[in-house]
């Protein structure tokens, strides 16, 4: 069973599955405090119901919503939402979004402390909600393995292997740091079959870097597209259907790192992502796949077989 928003769900019936996404992001006292730059709650709830609602009906049964401490996460706000998405599966994320500094709030607490919450929020749910985190989430960026980020990057393996629920690190491909995670990883005794490299989609002249990070035993997202500022369309889809020459579809999975509405860029400067929206990888991405040799059987195991392995812990 899989845990999301509205309980658990069987592995078996999570359907092609968004394994990095989010529903919203952002910065949550500056939201507190500046609260017209979100504008009405009941409207962008309802905007997000509206666009999760197209999900469904273009074969989408699941999404990961990533959304970790740092990014905004709220989960009352999501559940509201996924109550009224029927048709739609939220899994959830607990874990800590920092490029550098854990957040004060853990700065001169114990050193467990971040795991406790993180296995709170996957035995007992999250505030209130009864809703239980189905995935970890942390993130490596450019500075690599800061003192803060290898505390929260130990803490998620911690709560890992302490539960079982898989691990989705955010990661800067070109500054291929996978080597170092996967120390960290090893040392807590991860299991890295439930282990996804975020963003390994952006490593466009890398193919040899991600399978490497395969041969580790780590899974590849490839859960940027549409985001055209890192890489292109073609540059995109052209090393997802490279890797699966190499016979590597069973360690990849697909996404867009996606929201409904995020405060952490100048209002109109993301206007020229046209295609940066749920539906481009069953309108756009998975066409282009097939046209170029990637096999039904190949984009199964990236959309249902390896999330379902990944979140349920067991063959899919
Ligand atoms: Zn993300």
């Amino acid at each position: 069973m899989v845990e999301t928003a509205r309980g658990p769900v069987p592995a078996s019936d999570l359907g092609r599955t968004l394994m990095h996404e989010h529903v919203f992001v952002l910065t949550a006292d500056v939201q507190q405090n500046y609260p017209d730059e979100w504008g009405d709650e009941d409207v962008r709830v309802a905007d997000a119901v509206r666009r999760l609602s197209e999900l469904p009906e273009h074969g989408i049964g699941t999404i990961v919503d990533v959304t970790a401490i740092g990014q905004g996460r709220n989960v009352p706000r999501v559940k509201r939402i996924a109550d009224q998405v029927p048709g739609l599966n939220i899994v959830v994320a607990t874990g800590i979004y920092t490029f550098d500094e854990v957040p004060m709030f853990f700065w001169r607490r114990h050193r467990e402390a971040m795991t406790e919450l993180f296995v709170r929020d996957i035995t007992e749910g999250i505030a209130g909600t009864g809703v239980k985190a189905g995935m970890l989430k942390c993130a490596v960026d450019e500075k690599g393995l800061t003192q803060g980020v290898e505390r929260v990057l130990r803490s998620v393996a911690q709560a890992h292997a302490q539960t079982g629920t898989p691990v989705t690190i955010h990661t800067h491909a070109a500054g291929q740091h996978g080597p170092a995670i996967l120390e960290v990883l090893k040392q807590e005794g991860a299991d890295l079959d439930r282990v996804v490299l975020g963003h390994s989609g952006d490593a466009t002249d890398s193919p040899d870097y991600l399978e490497s990070m395969v041969q580790a035993g780590l899974t590849l997202g490839m859960d940027r597209f549409g985001i055209d500022h890192f890489a292109t369309f073609q540059d995109r889809s052209d090393l997802v259907v490279e890797l699966c020459r190499r016979g590597l579809a069973d360690r990849m999975v697909l996404s867009h790192d996606t929201c409904c509405y995020i405060d952490w860029f100048e209002p109109g400067s993301l206007d020229d992502l046209t295609q940066w929206h749920y539906l481009h990888v069953s309108q756009d991405v998975l066409p282009y796949l097939r046209e170029h040799g990637v096999t039904e059987d190949q984009i199964d195991a990236m959309l249902v077989r390896n999330p379902a392995r990944i979140l349920a812990g067991k063959a899919g």
